[in-house]
């Protein structure tokens, strides 16, 4: 008899759901992402129970009912369909895999409707497996409510932080995706209390709404996003936001050629507040990496670090000859 045998979807797709749900933050990055994808402009997102109750709702594209019962498949997505796809990517997902893996570990509803369509859909399904089906009536755009995430893997769930922890993770995701979605309206809620709220009115409106007034005088516009003063430096790199096509990314490279940039103006132990928007050619770099596509590769780092920093170079050689005025109201 053979010993290996190929392992029961039921299985495999919790396997998966280990990596693309970690933790409530990271699942509510998928969902926030698949509104995005479908064109929302406003989102709304509640907390409870530390994430593991969560409902986000949209006025996005909706699903109509086939592709809403295709959707919790495994490797089922509208976004791509060749090989080449994967290196021309205009959409945030493209894995097939977050509802998925997140409907395999909790108990899932998707409601939703198109424009096209007179009536919208509900679907419930309990660790991965369709329970019901029914025509409802509600507005254009979809709403997922995940309930009991990990119910049926207490392991992971043991893995889960205290509320608080779990919150934080939360709201840094969110506020990440808040700020170069700027032309959504982005709500956060945690246990029926606000705590991030965006309008969606522009870039500078944003950084108002999540940092405050003094951040926004304190900040002007370079030709790669917006470079703090040094009234605002901070204590961590934390605040040095970086996306790459509208995806936040992690890069030593972008990182480097923002601190080389500043050079002599920031203290020991100091960093700048820094918003950089790359935009590239997709095929310029490779998002598939990592599941959580946070890590991006560049083809050609040298190229992508001079770009940031010759920018910079202007900036400050302009900068330093004439007295720090706000070009912010
Ligand atoms: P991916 O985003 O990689 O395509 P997902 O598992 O996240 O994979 O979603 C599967 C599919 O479900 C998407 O390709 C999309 O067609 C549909 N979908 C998911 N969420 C939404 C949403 N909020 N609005 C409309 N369609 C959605
Ligand atoms: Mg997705």
């Amino acid at each position: 008899m053979n010993k290996i045998k190929i392992l029961d979807e039921s299985v495999s797709n919790i396997i998966a759901a280990g990596e693309v749900v970690e933790n409530p933050a990271s699942m509510i990055k998928e969902l926030l992402e698949n509104s995005l994808d479908a064109g929302a402009d406003s989102v709304k997102i509640e907390v409870f129970n530390g994430g593991k109750d969560v409902k986000i709702s949209d006025n996005g594209s909706g699903m109509e009912k086939n592709d809403m019962m295709l959707s919790i498949e495994r490797h089922a997505t509208s976004k791509i369909s060749t090989k080449d796809d994967i290196f021309n990517l205009m959409t945030y997902g493209f894995r097939g895999e977050a509802l998925a893996s997140i409907s395999s570990v909790s108990k899932m509803t998707i409601s939703t409707k198109t424009k096209e369509s007179n009536v919208g859909y509900k679907l419930t399904a309990y660790a991965g497996s369709i329970r019901n089906v029914e025509e409802i009536s509600r507005n254009n755009g979809t709403e997922i409510e995940i309930r009991d995430l990990f119910y049926n893997t207490p392991a992971r769930k043991k893995f889960l932080r205290k509320e608080s922890t779990e919150y934080n993770k939360i709201r840094d995701i969110v506020l990440k995706e808040a700020l170069v979605n700027y032309d959504t309206a982005f709500t956060l809620i945690f246990d029926d209390k606000p705590s991030i709220k965006t309008s969606g009115k522009g870039i500078e409106n944003t950084i108002l709404e999540l940092f405050g007034k003094n951040v926004l005088k304190n900040l002007k516009k370079f030709e790669h996003g917006y470079l703090g003063s040094v009234e605002i430096l901070r204590s961590s790199k934390d605040y040095i936001f970086t996306y790459v096509n509208k995806r936040y990314v992690k890069s030593n490279t972008i990182e480097r050629a923002v601190l080389d940039g500043y050079y002599t103006k920031l203290m020991k132990g100091k960093y700048p507040f820094a918003v950089i928007f790359l935009n590239t050619d997709p095929k310029e770099i490779d998002v598939n990496v990592h599941p959580s596509k946070k890590i991006v590769k560049f083809s050609n780092d040298k190229i992508i670090y001079t770009q940031i920093k010759s920018a910079m170079d202007d900036y400050f050689y302009l900068e330093e000859r004439r007295e720090w005025q706000p070009n912010i109201d």
